[in-house]
């Protein structure tokens, strides 16, 4: 018999709540810490060296402060994570980029056209080191977006761009805050002083909490494999129980975690896979997963007994967020797991709201789980419609891409409060996104997870 560690899925709800005055809170965090070193020149403001030089100065002070806030955006720190979405701040660290290189590129650049003969600060050879570090920071930087959004076309894994990434940063930060302590401008003060070095402990405590605080914490709460299953269409299903059952956390049906199976806690890549089991039994969790790579290939060769270390739950994809009188729900090949989970917590907790699911998939073969959605659609209430783009020529279900008539057939015409949740590969989760809003549900009723972050 199951032991149930987490009552209901009350805990879980709990981390949205009070969402908004956090958000509230930390946008003005935020400001606060990115703009407070143009404050700093302001405060100290040198007429001597004339409005460009100090212009110049405050583009290259803000780009250092965001660089150093980028390091939180990407730590997923639960506090301040959770309240906007993992996948909100990987989107916003990633236009805070294109900010932080426009104020690295404009600092010297304000200079050189303020001054012509900063353009000798450039010669790497002869220039003073607090030059040489200015310009390596600069490249580097260049070197961490090029290789972000040419990964693929650059064939760099996974895993290399991760590693890349993660030393580029160091790299940038590492030179920017040398090339300004060696210049001594605004860091000569003790106050100076004093913030400058709360500003570095707290990137410094921001590494060490990412890479020693969050791993040991994995590990005590590590779980177990418990059984591997082939569950049609390339994919496997790995179960997985806490080897301390206090360790269980609450999860919310939709939503995912990053886990790294039988290497180190201390690893630097985890994978993101969507729960596929019921979250009222976060004691056993599951999650199917497609082979298509280096990690997910290996998955039918993990034995039980191994280790998982598990960071989440994260995500904001789920119908516990919202008042719905019914679901669409809207699965793109392994896109079917968030919705495993739905129907399986929707099953556990005795809720009677009608469901449509919609599976899309290449072919009968191409199907994930279809033993478990089979005992799912007997469910009272629940409708499993898979629609497949290439079936064979026997197939006598529904054919081609979702589109708003294969949702309009099985659909009522009153869609009133009926929410849709959309899971897949982008182009198909753009493209069932605009089916079920065409077929009648309210745009602020549709909601999605792209099985793609980067
Ligand atoms: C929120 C979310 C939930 C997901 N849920 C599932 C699921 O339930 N089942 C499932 O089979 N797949 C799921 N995926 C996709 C899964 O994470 C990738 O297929 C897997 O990480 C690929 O790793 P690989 O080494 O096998 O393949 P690779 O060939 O190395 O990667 C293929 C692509 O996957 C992405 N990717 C690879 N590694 C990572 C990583 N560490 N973090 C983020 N993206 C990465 C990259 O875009 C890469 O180009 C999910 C993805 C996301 C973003």
């Amino acid at each position: 018999m199951t032991r149930r560690v987490v009552p209901a899925a009350a805990p879980a709800r709990a981390q949205w709540e009070g969402r908004q005055a956090r958000v509230v809170a930390w946008r003005l965090g935020y400001l606060t810490l990115a703009l407070a070193p143009l404050a700093l020149c302001l405060i100290d403001l040198d007429p001597g060296r004339g409005f460009w030089v100090n212009l110049s100065v405050a583009a290259g002070f803000v780009a250092l402060s965001l660089l150093g806030l980028q390091f939180l955006l990407a730590a997923r720190w639960p506090r301040a994570t959770t309240p906007f979405g993992a996948d909100v701040l990987l989107q916003f660290h990633r236009q805070v980029t294109v900010l932080i290189v426009v104020l690295a590129l404009g600092h010297p650049t304000v200079l050189f056209v303020w001054d012509s003969r900063f353009l000798g600060l450039l010669d790497v050879v002869s220039a003073p080191m607090r030059a040489k570090l200015a310009v390596l920071s600069v490249v580097a930087l260049l070197v961490l977006v090029a290789t972000s959004i040419w990964r693929t076309t650059l064939r760099l894994s996974y895993p290399a761009w991760q590693t890349l990434h993660a030393g580029l940063a160091l790299v940038v930060a590492g030179a920017a805050l040398a090339h300004v302590i060696m210049i001594g401008y605004y860091v000569d003060q003790r106050w100076e002083q004093v913030l400058w070095i709360a500003y570095t402990a707290a990137f410094v405590w921001v590494g060490v909490y990412v890479r020693v605080v969050k791993p040991i914490g994995r590990y005590r709460r590590r779980f177990r494999v418990v059984a591997v299953t082939a569950e049609g269409g390339g994919s496997h299903g790995l179960e997985l129980e806490p080897v301390t059952p206090a360790a269980a956390r609450a999860f919310a049906p939709g939503q995912f975690a990053w886990i790294m199976v039988g290497r180190s806690p201390f690893a630097l890549t985890y994978h993101p896979f969507s729960y596929a089991s019921s979250a009222e039994h976060p004691e056993r969790v599951r999650f199917v997963i497609r082979g298509i790579g280096p990690f997910t290939a290996g998955i039918g060769d993990v034995r039980a007994g191994a280790d998982v270390y598990v960071d989440g739950p994260w995500g904001h994809f789920s119908p516990d967020r919202v008042d719905a009188s019914a679901w669409v729900l809207i699965a793109g090949g392994v896109g079917i797991t968030p919705m495993l989970s739905i129907l399986l917590t929707r099953r556990d907790r005795g809720d009677h709201r009608p469901v449509w699911l919609f599976q899309a998939a290449r072919d009968e073969e191409s199907l994930v789980a279809q033993d478990l959605l089979a005992e799912l659609a007997a469910d009272p209430g629940v409708t499993v419609v898979p629609i497949l783009s290439r079936p064979a020529a026997t197939w006598t279900g529904e054919r081609g891409r979702v589109d708003p008539d294969h949702l309009r057939r099985y659909l009522p015409a009153d869609l009133g409060e009926v929410h849709a949740f959309v899971c897949g590969p982008p182009g198909m989760t753009d493209a069932a996104c605009a089916a079920a809003q065409a077929a009648g549900i309210a745009p602020r009723a549709v909601h999605s997870e792209r099985f793609s972050m980067v």
